[in-house]
């Protein structure tokens, strides 16, 4: 049964993000338009109203709003948005800086890492494959992490933060070694004992994840995760894009494909390509910079899951 929104956030001291975190934001964000400009991507602005958004793999309520009749929903993800740009701009890549609303459930309040609105740097590769995106995000990791260590001493020092920059390639393991290993929580148990960000790869989730065509049942995409318990970072994929395989994979997750009607005539038409990308969620990577316990302490006027908003 659905909690109760029981909580409230004005009693918190964490409406604003404090000085030292807001720098080691402000860095964070330069050096990510600075390291995707030298990679040549190229800068999309977000859309945050759509007939459709991502169907997500776990459970959230969806932010409908009725525009003279029209139902659009509120962003969970610009997926279907890249894929559709990707595919018709000729260029290496895109990102986006987009915003997006997820109603998460009530008992996500206390994971340390959920909003119900934040911010996601979303990036998609033209016909590249996993790996290819895969070493694109380490550079990314790699400089943000230098130019705060760089530019934010005082900062860190005032926090007690000490960072480390991670040695490349990042160590990569598979979702089905890992649940042999550590059980259903294998994500939360890794993160907990590496001590640099690393990679999980081969998840079942959304359709739009390609599945591998040499392994059925198992899929080209990756989570980076945080190390010492911060957890995930990142979600992506490469992606299907042929009519056929979207639809069965539709079919098969029992979704309805009326719903994506207008994304699939494109891939019918052969106008969807070959692509790679991924999300790196904004205030999860502040938090893991600044080592910050819960997330709502680097978010402005934080709506953590299930508390009673003010402003
Ligand atoms: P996803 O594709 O669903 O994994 O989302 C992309 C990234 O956005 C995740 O890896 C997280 O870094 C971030 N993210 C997803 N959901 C949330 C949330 N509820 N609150 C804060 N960040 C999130
Ligand atoms: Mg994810």
């Amino acid at each position: 049964m659905e909690q109760t929104i029981i909580y409230s956030n004005s009693q918190n001291d964490f409406a604003y993000p404090t000085l030292s975190i807001l720098h080691i934001q402000t860095e964070a964000l330069k050096a990510i338009h600075d390291y995707l400009y030298e990679q040549k991507l190229l800068q999309l602005m977000p859309v945050m109203l759509s007939p459709i958004t991502d169907p997500l793999s776990h459970e959230t309520s969806d932010a409908r709003i009725n525009y003279f009749g029209q139902e659009l929903q509120l962003t969970k993800s610009m997926i279907f948005h890249k894929q559709l740009a990707i595919a018709s701009c000729n260029t290496k890549g895109i990102y986006i800086m987009s915003p997006n609303v997820r109603l998460e459930k009530p008992l996500k309040r206390d994971s340390g890492r959920h909003l119900i609105e934040f911010s996601q740097v979303d990036i998609e590769l033209r016909e590249v494959k996993a790996l290819k995106f895969m070493e694109l995000l380490e550079g990314l990791i790699i400089s943000i992490i230098t130019r705060v260590k760089g530019k934010c001493e005082r900062e860190l020092e005032d926090l007690g933060v000490s960072l480390k920059i991670p040695k490349r390639p990042f160590k990569i393991f598979s979702s089905e070694e890992l649940k042999k290993k550590y059980g259903e929580d294998f994500e939360k148990e890794i993160s907990l004992q590496e001590i640099d960000p690393f990679w999980i790869t081969d998840y079942h989730r959304e359709f739009y994840d390609k599945e591998d065509p040499d392994r059925p049942g198992h899929y080209l995409n990756y989570d980076l995760v945080y190390p010492e318990g911060f957890g995930e970072a990142l979600s992506g994929g490469e992606r299907d894009f042929e009519y056929e395989i979207l639809l069965r994979k539709i079919k098969e997750r029992y979704q309805n494909p009326e719903t994506f009607k207008f994304y699939l005539d494109k891939a019918k038409d052969g106008k969807l390509v070959a692509s790679a990308g991924g999300g790196l969620g904004i205030e999860r990577l502040v938090r893991f910079l600044a080592k910050m316990p819960h997330i709502r302490e680097v978010s402005l006027f934080s709506k953590v899951p299930g508390e009673h908003y003010q402003i």
